[in-house]
């Protein structure tokens, strides 16, 4: 046997001996959030995974990870989907402020961190957007002001999503007023338990909505929670943004979710609700498209894998935004197709003469719209294609 069939063997017998029944199949996942309580079995099944190392399979030990080798990670994600076993932690801890630290954190930052993120120890929001500030980020305003061993931090993010369940947020704060934009700027980490962090949730015509907007009035930061430097926040926090399209991508190995694909359901909702003929659909148009969709979505799983493979670090450069644009495109026109086959049975999002099914797919198609604006819009990420990967003129 060779050491990886070792590996996926031992890997087997361990996953199905400590993957408790309710975190199997779909459901929630755990943020790390402090104040939610996801139940006994996505507890433990957290607590088990992150004492294996396995919530980062691929972080230095020190750190709480495995240091898994890419082709161990292919065969833990690979187990995991076996048994349907859901991911043990997810968001922004482990995806997008993790690695980040892992690349530009001090030794002392890492060692205070990594661990309690590994753990899912407190969940993370993010603090980029702001009211004026969204596609063109740089021009942030939210001021952190040095006083002795802390930043004093004023000023309002909007769109933090999931910000009233978090503990933590990472903050994009102007440090130096007199620069020019791109260069007076610093990624912080604050505690979001203090009073001077005031989250208000921002209500949706939906109703329920993640979003909230997080303002700051004299809340305090440590300084030594400057990552990568003071005015050093555009590098940094341009990185950490393809942290984050590489998660939306599916090809971020920092947590243990890169490289996972559930089986489209797109074809089985066409051939159910589209009026067939002997077996095939008989609209050429909906039949041309969904082979297209088909052919996209095998296109897409390949590179996703090619991608990780050929990673040299937990997620790759600007390629992400090429990965994450066509991702989304694809998750788009399998909606699409879905609501087009469906006709009038995908008009319903709350009333009871739809089923729960029919309501998921249409709420889900709904939902789908904000993938080519979160992470950057669709159009920022074909400004970034056509500079940074085609190399075509400013
Ligand atoms: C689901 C979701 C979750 C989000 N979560 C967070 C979060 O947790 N934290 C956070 O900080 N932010 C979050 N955001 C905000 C997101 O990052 C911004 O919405 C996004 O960056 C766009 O900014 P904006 O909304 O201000 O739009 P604008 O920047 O005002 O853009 C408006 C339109 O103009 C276009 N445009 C702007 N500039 C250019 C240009 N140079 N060239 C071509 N077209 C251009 C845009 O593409 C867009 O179509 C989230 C957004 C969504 C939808």
């Amino acid at each position: 046997m060779t050491d990886l069939n070792i590996f996926r063997s031992e890997t087997r017998s361990w996953l199905e001996d400590n993957c408790p029944p309710g975190a199997r199949g779909t459901g929630p996942m755990s943020l790390g959030a402090r104040r939610l309580d996801l139940g006994t079995d996505l507890k433990l099944w957290l607590e088990r995974m992150a004492q294996k190392g396995w919530t980062v399979p691929t972080w230095p030990r020190e750190y709480g990870g495995a240091e898994l080798d890419r082709e161990q990670y292919r065969v833990l994600i690979e187990e995991l989907q076996r048994i349907n076993a859901r991911t043990p932690l997810t968001g922004r801890g482990v995806n997008y402020i993790g690695p980040t630290i892992l690349e530009f954190g001090t030794d002392d930052q890492k060692a205070r961190w990594l661990p309690q993120i590994a753990r899912g120890d407190g969940a993370w929001a993010m603090g980029y957007s702001e009211p004026g500030a969204g596609s063109d980020l740089a021009s942030l305003s939210c001021r952190a002001v040095r006083d002795g061993d802390h930043y004093v931090l004023n000023g309002r993010k909007t769109w933090t999503s999931d910000a009233v369940d978090c503990d933590y947020i990472f903050v994009l704060v102007r440090t130096s007023p007199e620069k020019p934009k791109h260069q007076g700027i610093s990624l912080i980490l604050v505690d979001m338990s203090q009073p001077q962090v005031q989250v208000n949730p921002i209500r949706l015509l939906s109703g329920a909505s993640p979003f909230c907007e997080t303002v700051f009035e004299d809340a305090l930061a440590r300084a030594d929670d400057v990552i990568g430097g003071v005015d050093n926040g555009w590098t940094v926090g341009k990185r950490l943004l393809q942290f984050e399209r590489s998660t939306h991508a599916g090809i971020n190995i920092s947590g243990s979710q890169g490289g996972r694909n559930e089986v489209s359901r797109v074809p089985a909702v066409v051939l159910e609700h589209a009026p067939t003929h002997s077996g095939r659909i008989s609209d050429p148009a909906l039949r041309s498209r969904l082979i297209n969709y088909l052919i996209s979505d095998a296109a897409q799983q390949l590179t996703q894998k090619r991608v990780i493979e050929e990673l040299k670090s937990h997620a790759p450069g600007f390629a992400s935004s090429a990965i994450k644009l066509s991702g989304a495109l694809l998750k788009q026109e399998g909606d699409e197709l879905m609501v087009s086959a469906m006709g009038i049975r995908s008009l319903g999002t709350e009333d009871p003469e739809f089923s729960a099914a029919e309501q998921a797919i249409t709420r889900n198609w709904l939902y789908g719209k904000s993938l080519t604006i979160a992470g950057g819009t669709k159009e920022v990420q074909l400004n970034i294609i056509a500079k940074r990967v085609l190399g075509l003129p400013d």
